[in-house]
């Protein structure tokens, strides 16, 4: 998983492109208002963030800031002004940050926003950009807009969590109808606190990634056929197995948790299809 930097964007500047938007519904005198515990709840955000007490900060606040007097009119200026209005271009370049892509699957497009602490029960944090995360679609939806104080359910904050460069996505070859499939699972590095364990298990099915992973490495296994094929036969299953090694390692290189250099890694490890199995698939 490849993450974006942090963004440098703050919310003072998501508010100044939102003013146009603010002052034609009368609400920029309001909001302006507001400014300051904005910038305030930035602050401790990142501070929280930075210091893995971010749960704990969400969870001090939890219940409080739902009752927020502006809360609706925080929520709209998100949709109207920073999303569908004057705010796109700032809105753009949070997502254009992902190039590894969704920070959630690392598959996808990000063609969506999270907010990371869901923005109907954190309305105060709805315009912080250290809080809007690139997703796709289906990762977005598909992410529950409640929020949980349970340690072990805690998401993945791609600002501020590190998962290292230690492989924990692994996939298996397994022989199936008319070919194989890949299956893919995650075990966390010995070294990593049981919490961090959790969450990287709670993220993998919260989130359907082995589907995901498995749908996406079938496509690649058909078109690998030919290429190991050949090589297979004019070379042989050893310097098929390096080649399939190679090809892990230079994708390691960019992601050792990437589904392909897991499925790469699975290939070469998989005495079937070294001995000449891919023509079957
Ligand atoms: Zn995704």
């Amino acid at each position: 998983m490849r993450w974006p930097q942090k963004p440098t964007i703050t919310v003072e500047d998501v508010l100044r492109v939102c003013t146009p938007w603010l002052e034609k519904q009368g609400w920029d005198e309001a909001m302006h208002g507001r400014l300051p515990e904005l910038v305030g709840q930035q602050r401790r955000y990142r501070t929280a963030g930075e210091e893995g007490g971010l749960l704990t900060l969400l969870v001090s606040e939890f219940g409080g800031q739902c009752k927020d007097e502006d809360k609706d009119r925080l929520t709209a200026t998100y949709a109207k002004a920073l999303v569908g209005g004057g705010g796109r271009k700032l809105y753009d370049a949070l997502k254009a940050a992902a190039i590894y892509g969704c920070t959630i699957c690392g598959v996808a497009k990000p063609e969506t926003i999270d907010h990371h602490a869901p923005k109907d029960v954190f309305p105060l944090l709805a315009l912080t950009p250290l809080n809007l995360v690139p997703a796709c679609g289906p990762c977005n939806q598909g992410k529950s807009k409640s929020f949980s104080t349970d340690p072990a359910k805690e998401p993945f904050h791609p600002y501020f969590d590190d998962l290292g460069t230690d492989r924990w996505l692994f996939a298996e070859i397994r022989r199936a109808d008319g070919g194989a499939v890949a299956e893919f699972s995650v075990r966390p590095p010995a070294a990593w606190p049981e919490i961090k364990a959790q969450r990287l298990a709670h993220h993998f099915t919260r989130n359907k990634l082995a589907p995901k992973y498995q749908y996406e490495s079938s496509r690649r296994l058909a078109t690998r056929r030919r290429k190991d094929t050949n090589t297979h036969e004019n070379k042989g299953p050893e310097s098929l197995r390096a080649a399939l090694t190679e090809d892990a390692d230079s994708c390691a290189v960019v992601d050792p948790n990437d589904w392909e250099t897991a499925l790469l890694y699975a290939l070469a490890d998989c005495d079937w299809y070294i001995n000449g199995g891919m023509k079957d698939i």
